[in-house]
Parts: C-alpha cells; structure tokens; sequence
C-alpha cells in the first residue's frame, strides 16, 4: 500500500491528556543492548541496571535471553537474572525464548512473559535463525502453544518489517500474514521490528493500516524501531499518530544488531519518554531516574552511548556527579 498524504493527512495529532493517549514504553536493553556489546555485563550490574529501570517507572523490561551460552555469552546468566530480580506488582519481566528449549528453561526460572523472534524476509530469517521462515513458524506454534499452556503471556517479534539488509523492500503483505499467523498461533502482542533502520513515517502508517485492515487490533501492536540512520523519533511518532500505543527503546540507545550489517541503534527509551512527555503524553516514566540508569550502563561499559536524551542529560549533569555515584562528564562526551 503506497503512501497517499491524502489518505494520511498528517499531522493527526489525537487531543491529549485522555488514557487512551497514555504510552508504553517496553525497554530492550538488558537483552537486546548487551547482547550486542562485545563486553559482558556482571549479573550484579545487570540487577543493578534493571532495578534502576524498575524504579523509574517502567512495566515492561525484556531482562534476558535463554538462548545458548556458546551463542550469546553475554546473557550465559540468564537464570540468575531471572532469580535476583525482585518481583514487583505490575512489572513485567520478559524474556526472549527462541525455541522450545529455550522456553523449558523460561518456565524453570518462572518468568511470566516471553518473547520469541522470527524475521519477515526469507534471507534475514536464514542468516539470523539458520532456518527458513516456514521451519521458524513451525517452530514457534509449538514454543507458543506451550507458552500459552503455562499462562504465560507471548509477545511475537517480526524482524524487518521495514527492509530488509539483503532482500531490500520486504512486501507488506508478507508482514501481515506472518503477523496474522503469530496471532493466530496464539501470540497476544505483536512487536514489528525495523532492524537496520529501514523504515519510514509512510511506512509505519502503511503498515500499521494494513495491519488493522486485517483485523489486527492496535493495541496488539508494537514498534521496535532503530535509529541507524535517524528516523526512529520520527517513525514512533508515525506509529503514534496511526493509534499504536507501545514503543520498544533500549536506554541510552545501547544495542544493535549483530546479523544485519552495519545496523546498530536501537531507538534510546529515554529519547522516547522526552518526546512523549514534551506533548503531554502519560509514560508513566520518571525521565531522571531513567536517564540515571543510562548514565549507570554507560559507567559500566565503559564507553559513550547514543542516546540523544543520555548525552544531554550528561552535558546538563551536576559538575561532580561522581559523588552521586555516576561517572565524569568528560568520560561520555563525545
Ligand atoms: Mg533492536
């Protein structure tokens, strides 16, 4: 489906200041961030981190993967995690399972929420999984199946909804069918994901129409948009003003993806919580106290991160911030 401003006339910005207009944003960086940084986190700095996270307002924290160690050493400790997290009332620790295996483990450690993946575009899906789309599908009737069977709640993630790193364009209609299957399989949300930072605003509502027009209701929908080449602000904002209501970001901007080349940037949450909070939009997120934990994961890796929001929350940081713990100015300035 072509973008037709006429169609679209933009902006649509909805009245604010209802419930409706309230947001979620639902954080990555404790898995898809520091699954992408070459350094491993300690299991203490991840409790630290998402604890942190927790008490800035946040209800939807993905903590970890329980994929095999030899494939992501930096989330070997995915149990611990799981085990030193305090539960909290109305927080929501996910973790992504990327098969059954992974699941068995997910129930060990008693996790309520999982989250499993698969990509839009055959090539992606091969170079990413080792499997083709329709083995990946299989797969994951069988890992929802079981996962609803235990109650848990199953969030389904679509990898290049919005290009493709070696297939270009990936067709809408292919997106919607593997959305409408995953749904159908059982999953009870939907996170659409721009991988390398393909997508544009056009797009996003593209997408996001074609997707109610197949029945698929927005508040099953969520968007997992990358900043690679600038757009991600733009493209939650598109998503926004199409009725999505939930925005994945990773705080800081920390993480990428080490299958697609030359991608990285997860859109940075506290960016997301600025922008939302600036139109009156409820996050339900304290932007200090999230910028805290940015500038906390920052401190442990050792290195600057991208988030826009983070580095003028450093450049606005208090002379002697190291008495709060945090670190120097100067490390973090690019
Ligand atoms: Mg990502």
């Amino acid at each position: 489906m072509a973008y037709d401003p006429m169609v679209h006339p933009g902006p649509r910005l909805p009245a604010v200041g209802a419930e409706q207009t309230a947001v979620r944003i639902y954080e990555v960086a404790p898995r898809d961030g520091l699954q992408n940084e070459a350094q491993v986190v300690t299991t203490d700095d991840k409790v630290e981190l998402i604890e942190r996270l927790v008490r800035s307002g946040l209800t939807d924290i993905e903590v970890t993967s329980f994929v095999r160690a030899a494939w992501i050493p930096q989330l070997a400790d995915a149990a611990e995690v799981l085990a030193r997290l305090p539960r909290r009332e109305g927080v929501r620790f996910w973790a992504l399972v990327p098969n059954v295996r992974g699941l068995e483990r997910a129930v060990e450690s008693e996790v309520r929420c999982v989250a499993t993946v698969m990509s839009a575009s055959e090539t992606h899906n091969k170079k990413n999984l080792n499997r083709t789309r329709r083995e990946s599908l299989a797969g994951l009737r069988e890992v929802i199946a079981t996962a609803k069977a235990e109650d848990m709640r199953v969030r389904a993630c679509l990898s290049t909804v919005f290009g493709c790193p070696y297939e270009g364009e990936v067709p809408v209609a292919e997106s919607v069918g593997l959305c409408v299957d995953l749904l159908e399989a059982g999953a009870d949300e939907l996170a659409l994901g721009d991988t390398t930072g393909m997508g544009n605003p056009a797009q996003v509502f593209a997408i996001v129409e074609a997707l109610r027009g197949a029945g698929v209701p927005l508040p099953r929908i969520g968007l997992h948009m990358h900043d690679t080449k600038g757009t991600a602000l733009a493209n939650v904002l598109a998503g926004w003003q199409a009725g999505v209501r939930t925005f994945d970001g990773s705080v800081a901007g920390v993480g990428g993806c080490p299958y697609a080349p030359g991608a990285s940037g997860n859109a940075a949450s506290d960016d997301l919580v600025h922008l939302f909070s600036a139109m009156g939009v409820q996050t339900g997120v304290d932007i200090d106290a999230l910028a805290g934990a940015g500038v906390f994961l920052a401190d442990r890796l050792g290195r600057s991160l991208p988030g826009r929001y983070h580095r003028f929350h450093l450049g606005a940081a208090p002379a002697s911030p190291a008495a709060e713990g945090g670190p120097s100015r100067a490390r973090h300035t690019a």
